[in-house]
Parts: C-alpha cells; sequence; structure tokens
C-alpha cells in the first residue's frame, strides 16, 4: 500500500486548479497522469527578466518586465493585420501587438487608461517599440507573480509555459518532506539537499547552468531514481536466489560427445563464458544468467553444451527462439549435434498440430524427450515437460522482460527450480546492463571465431543509388546474395512499406524474378515463405524492411545495402551489418544516406566503418541516442528514467547498485529506520511491484 504521505502526489492532475478536462488529456500526453509526473517534467530553458521604468534601446531583443498605461486599442478587421493596442511607458509610446486577438478577452485584460504590468521580449518596430504577445500581464496587486526568472518547460502543442509554471508553483508548494532514504555520508560528500529542495531547486532555475545534468539538485533527484531502480531488481535478485534451486552436475560424458561432433574447438571467449554457466547450473541456488554475444560470436553450440549438461544431471532443457525460422534454424544447427552426443531433439512451434503434436507432447511429458526446441509455442498450457532443468531463451529483446519467467513455471514444482539463461544479441553497455538486467549475472563473448574476414563498410551518397543497383551484377554472377534494407519512416508503416515496394520494383525492373520483397505488413507465414525461398537461394535479392530476422543465417549472404542509413541508429546498423560474410566470403556493406550530412551523422557513420565491435558501437549509440533507442525501450521492457541519464550519470549509477546491495545485506526487509524512508522512495518511482519480493 503506497504510503499516505504520497497520496497527493499520486492523485490525477485535474486537481490542480487551471487544469480542466482539455489540459488533463494534453499534460497527461506529455508528462503523466498524476501530480508527481509533473514534478519529474523539469525545465530545460530559462527566461531572465529585467525590471525597467524606462524604455530604451539597449533593450531591445531583452526581456523586460514593464509599467504602462493603455491608451488605444485597435482591434484588427482583417486576419492578416495583428490587434494592436497603443500604450505608453514612462515617456516611451509602445505597442502591443496580438496575432488573431480576441477583442473581447483584451479589452478585459489590458482595459483602456488603466496601468498594468507587463512581460515580454521588447522589439522595434516601424521606429517604435513593441512587445508582441506579452508572455505575462497583471495588475499592481499581481505584479509580484512575475517571475524574474522564469523556467522553460519542455511543452506540446495546447499547453503554454504560463500553464503549465502556473501548475508547477502548485505542486512545489505541495511537496511533502519526506524521511531522508540516503546514506547520510553520501549526501554530505555529493553537497546535495534534501529530496524536496532539490526538486524545488529543479524547477526553479535561475542561470543556465542549472541546466546541466550535474548540479547537485539534479544529481540527487537522478540518484534517487537510479536507487530505486537499483533497489528494486535487487529485490528481485535476491528473492530468484533463495528460492530453493537445484544443482544440475554432471559427469562430462554428453558434453565430451557433443564437442567431439564439433567441426572446431570453442574459442576462449566461448569456454569462459560457458565455465560460468556450468558453474551456476552446479550451484544449489537457480541461475538467472544474461549470455551477450554479438551475432557470429558463437552462442549457439554454448547453449547446446549447458543443455547437455543438464541432461547429463537427467533433466531435461529447452531453448527458445522469438520467431518459426529462427527456431528452425536452431534446430537444424543443434539437432545433429544432440543426435550424434545419443540425445533426443524435437521441434515444437505453432504449426505443429493434430497426430503429431499429440505424440510429441507425450514424448514430452514421459521423458523420452531430452531437448526441445521452440518459439513461443513452448508457452501453450498442454505442453508439459516431465523435468524441465533449464531454460534458454534466445534474442531475447524481443521478447520482453516479462516472459523472462514464465518458461521458468515449466518446472517440475511449478515454479522453482529451472535454470534459465537468456541470450543477446544486442551488445549492451554495461550501465544498460544494470539497470535493465540487473537482476541477472551477465556473462560475455567478446571475441570471436578465428578467420573472420571484417566486412567492408562503405558510406555511399544516395544519389549513387543506380549504379549501386547495377554493380550487384557482378555480386549475382558469382552466386552471392543481397540484402536491400528500406529505409524506416518514423511513425508510419504504410510509408515503409512504399519505401520497401518502390524499390522492390526498381530492382526487379533490373533483375525480374531475383527479387523478393519482405516486410511488416505481411503475415508471418508469407514473410516466412518469403525467407525461405532467399534461404535456399530461389530469390537472390531480398528487398526488406527492417523486419529481417535478427538471427537469421543465410552463408551465401554477402551483401548488405541499407538506404538513409543516416535514420538507423548504430547498433541497428552493426546488427544489420551481421548478417552478411557469414560463409567464409568476405561480406560488403553499403550505407546508402542522404546528403548532405550533419557533422555528427558524419561521425555515426564514421563509427560503423571504423570497428566491428558491438560494445563500443553500442556505447556511442547510448551516448548519441539513449537507452531506448538502443534497446527498443516498449520490446525491451527497459526501465523508463524519468531524471536519470545513464550516459551522464553513470557514475551514480555504479553508487547506487552498490549502495542496494549493502542496504539489503543489512536489513533485508527494509524495517529498520532507513529501511522504512527506502520503501517510500520505492513509491515514489513506482517501482512498488517490487515491495512484494520483500515478504518472501
Ligand atoms: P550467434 O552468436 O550469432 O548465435 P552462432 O552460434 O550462430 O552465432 O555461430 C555463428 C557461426 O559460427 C556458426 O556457423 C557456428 O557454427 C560458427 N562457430 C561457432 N563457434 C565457432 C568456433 N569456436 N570456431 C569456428 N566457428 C564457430
Ligand atoms: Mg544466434
Amino acid at each position: 500500500m503506497r504510503p499516505e504521505i504520497l497520496y497527493q502526489l499520486f492523485s490525477p492532475v485535474s486537481k490542480l486548479t487551471g487544469i480542466g478536462p482539455r489540459l488533463t488529456a494534453l499534460i497527461e500526453k506529455l508528462a503523466g497522469p498524476n501530480i508527481i509526473d509533473l514534478a519529474w517534467h523539469l525545465p530545460s530553458g530559462l527566461v531572465t527578466r529585467q525590471q525597467v521604468t524606462s524604455l530604451t534601446p539597449d533593450l531591445i531583443d531583452q526581456n523586460v518586465i514593464v509599467t504602462l498605461r493603455v491608451d488605444q486599442h485597435q482591434p484588427s478587421r482583417n486576419r492578416r493585420v495583428p490587434y494592436r493596442i497603443q500604450c505608453h511607458a514612462g515617456d516611451s509610446p509602445l505597442t502591443l501587438t496580438f496575432f488573431n486577438g480576441r477583442e473581447g478577452y483584451l479589452r478585459q485584460q489590458l482595459p483602456e487608461g488603466q496601468e498594468r504590468i507587463v512581460s515580454g521580449k521588447l522589439e522595434e518596430y516601424a521606429g517604435d517599440y513593441q512587445i508582441t504577445h506579452p508572455d505575462h500581464i497583471a495588475t499592481n496587486e499581481t505584479a509580484a507573480t512575475i517571475p524574474t526568472f522564469e523556467p522553460v518547460y519542455p511543452l506540446t502543442a495546447g499547453v503554454t509555459n504560463a500553464t503549465f509554471l502556473k501548475a508547477a508553483r502548485q505542486f512545489l508548494a505541495m511537496l511533502p518532506d519526506l524521511p531522508e532514504w540516503n546514506d547520510a555520508s553520501l549526501v554530505t560528500r555529493e553537497g546535495w539537499k534534501s529530496w524536496k529542495d532539490s526538486l524545488i531547486e529543479a524547477h526553479s532555475p535561475t542561470t543556465e547552468v542549472d541546466f546541466d545534468r550535474s548540479t547537485p539538485a539534479r544529481a540527487r533527484l537522478a540518484y534517487d531514481e537510479l536507487l530505486a531502480n537499483q533497489l528494486a531488481l535487487e529485490l528481485v535478485r535476491r528473492s530468484m536466489k533463495r528460492k530453493p534451486g537445484r544443482s544440475l552436475v554432471g559427469k562430462g560424458e554428453v558434453r565430451e560427445k557433443v564437442r567431439a561432433a564439433l567441426p572446431f574447438t570453442l574459442t576462449a571467449a566461448q569456454n569462459n563464458a560457458l565455465k560460468e554457466i556450468e558453474d551456476d547450473m552446479a550451484g544449489p541456488h537457480r541461475m538467472l544468467r544474461l549470455l551477450q554475444g554479438d551475432v557470429g560470436s558463437g552462442k549457439t553450440v554454448v547453449a547446446l553444451l549447458a543443455m547437455a549438461q543438464a541432461v547429463e544431471a537427467g533433466a531435461q532443457a529447452t531453448i527458445m527462439a522469438p520467431t518459426e525460422i529462427l527456431a528452425h534454424q536452431h534446430f537444424n544447427a543443434i539437432e545433429p549435434l544432440a543426435t550424434e552426443a545419443g540425445l533426443k531433439c524435437l521441434l515444437i512451434t505453432g504449426r505443429l498440430k493434430g497426430k503429431k503434436r499429440t505424440e510429441v507432447l507425450a514424448e514430452l511429458e514421459c521423458g523420452a524427450v531430452d531437448l526441445v526446441v521452440g518459439t513461443h509455442a513452448l508457452f501453450q498450457e498442454d505442453v508439459r515437460f516431465h523435468d524441465l532443468g533449464l531454460a534458454i531463451i534466445d534474442e531475447q529483446h524481443r521478447f520482453g522482460v516479462h516472459q523472462r519467467l514464465a518458461l521458468s513455471a515449466k518446472g517440475r514444482d511449478g515454479n522453482g527450480g529451472v535454470d534459465v539463461l537468456v541470450m543477446t544479441a544486442t551488445p549492451i553497455p554495461r550501465t544498460l546492463a544494470l539497470t535493465a538486467y540487473g537482476d541477472m549475472d551477465v556473462s560475455i563473448i567478446a571475441e570471436k571465431p578465428p578467420g573472420r574476414k571484417p566486412v567492408d563498410t562503405r558510406a555511399i551518397d544516395l544519389a549513387r543509388l543506380d549504379a549501386v543497383a547495377e554493380g550487384l551484377k557482378r555480386k549475382l554472377a558469382a552466386g552471392e546474395r543481397i540484402y536491400w534494407v528500406c529505409p524506416l519512416v518514423e511513425e508510419s508503416q504504410v510509408l515503409d512499406v512504399a519505401a520497401a515496394e518502390e524499390r522492390f520494383t526498381t530492382l526487379q525492373h533490373l533483375y525480374g524474378e531475383q527479387v523478393g520483397l519482405i516486410h511488416g505488413r505481411l503475415k508471418a507465414d508469407e514473410k516466412d515463405a518469403t525467407m525461405r525461398r532467399f534461404m535456399a537461394g530461389e530469390i537472390k535479392i531480398l528487398v526488406a524492411t527492417t523486419v529481417i530476422e535478427v538471427g537469421v543465417d543465410v552463408p551465401e549472404a554477402t551483401v548488405m545495402i541499407i538506404e538513409h542509413a543516416e535514420r538507423f541508429g548504430l547498433a541497428q546498423l552493426h546488427q544489420l551489418r551481421g548478417r552478411v560474410g557469414r560463409g567464409g566470403l568476405e561480406g560488403t556493406c553499403l550505407l546508402l544516406y542522404s546528403g548532405p550530412l550533419s557533422e555528427t551523422q558524419k561521425a555515426r557513420l564514421g563509427i560503423l566503418r571504423e570497428t566491428e565491435d558491438g560494445f563500443r558501437i553500442a556505447e556511442e549509440d547510448l551516448r548519441l541516442r539513449g537507452a531506448g533507442e538502443l534497446l527498443g525501450t516498449r520490446q525491451s521492457g527497459l526501465p523508463e528514467f524519468k531524471v536519470a541519464d545513464l550516459h551522464a550519470h553513470s557514475r551514480l549509477l555504479t553508487i547506487a547498485r552498490d549502495d542496494a546491495r549493502l542496504i539489503l545485506e543489512k536489513d533485508r526487509k527494509l524495517d529498520g529506520k532507513r529501511g522504512k524512508a527506502l520503501k517510500t522512495l520505492l513509491y515514489l518511482f513506482e517501482r512498488d511491484s517490487a515491495i512484494k519480493y520483500l515478504s518472501g
């Protein structure tokens, strides 16, 4: 239950004076539904006003607060002519100008013959002083409401800064004094104020420096948020570890057979990762581990060897892929090796139906099957294992964090027990891994198998598209295959598809039947069918929107062409590039850009040309585009931070992680004085779903 002290902050924004139904809808979209969401919506700019008594030329272009007398209204008869009001400020004539001004309203605000105080940017127009759309109009009594320093908020159409400011004044006045949850020595060392004072300060900038993310006020708020995040993850992690796991130990005989059947030996990086997984599986607690490795780093064999260990221990193992094609691909890679090692391996996808399905499920349930490769279909209720010991989830950013644990519920006692290994090909910078996967241990395959040639990466102006298209003849003659990826059109799948269709037509003109098209609007089995034809070589050029299956292996594919590469994230481009040059043939990646490029865009494409180190690329992407872009916020279940910035606040994140661990070591149930304050913190940042793990 949310503590009473937070009730007001978690009431709807419509509770604030001046926020009616129309504004409520707009503000909900802008910041969020509750008053607390407005508090996290920090200003991004500042207007500094000078209080002046007379107007002088040096004030032009400055923001002023000035007392004036209203002389005469000049309403406009024509839409193109503004409504003007002639006034005097001291001895100087001053015109107030309004486009589309409403006469009734303006006459009420600025009655002729009366004195008013207005603020706005002073301009010169036709030799006269002018203020267009004053941002504040006050009487002598209300003059003090015009701020000298006015924070400027990120806004949306229909919400003015004055509106937001009025709301801000109200919520800042209702902030409760919350008990301090931070360690006193940290607060002193960093020079922080209380939560409340920091929030007030962050909303009351007086210089440009106050927008720096490292000001004590903003840093403190960011730290609070990171601590809430780390504490929540640590609670989940501890609760997982407390659950009785099982020790999956084997003698190694099956693993030996698998290794013997491999046409290569494992790299040191693969062996290291595998060792961590093996030890974790053998330990008494349950494993919850993330295996990171760039495309082509060889995660599949590592997965297979881990599964072999589960079987040695007398259990079953499963690996789940996000799509039908990927499941098939895994099955094709794993099944021959498994068979050679004497293991029975089956495939379960949505296509498995009828009598065959009944048979397969029966074999699974009685324990005649050792390994199962599958898709989401594995989640179905009638899929019952005899004794599932290890669940592996591949390419998990497609699955979402909530599904992470759903598979493990297929274990024998319905809950605990099953070891979970998540594999991802998206290199995740350490900061991001901490916040998104902080509940998991991490293994990394940092090096690729030997003999891989770097992909020849080039940036080419889109204007040379015809030449690029012509140039494919040579590649086709050599029996190679080509991906042609079309631009992502922001927020419009329709336009995406149109662009891909247009390119498809151009290429079909040149290469006829050899060209195929795949995009997000096709049904899953249509996509599958086209993908299969490409794999089989019936199609040689595959035009696609970014729906190309991330993990699909087509050894003959050597060329990756990406149109409007400047619109993609670096990590995404890197992933796409990883699709080619996998079969020992040299790969080429052409980044077609629409020039002229900005310096940043040039630098970004330059990084891709320079390096194939996925981690370095991911770090750059995080710096340049932010976390949500990198993993795809919605798909990844990545926490969205309101104040913290993973790049700017990475130092604080490390402190928060250590802090969270220490806190729970000392006060497992958060019962102590600081513990109670920390519970409030979890509610404040809406990480309260973690609180249920306190009881367990
Ligand atoms: P990913 O990590 O992208 O899933 P895969 O497991 O699909 O990578 O491996 C990519 C390719 O590299 C496969 O063809 C696999 O057989 C091969 N491979 C894996 N490990 C090694 C190794 N140690 N030496 C040589 N080739 C390897
Ligand atoms: Mg893979």
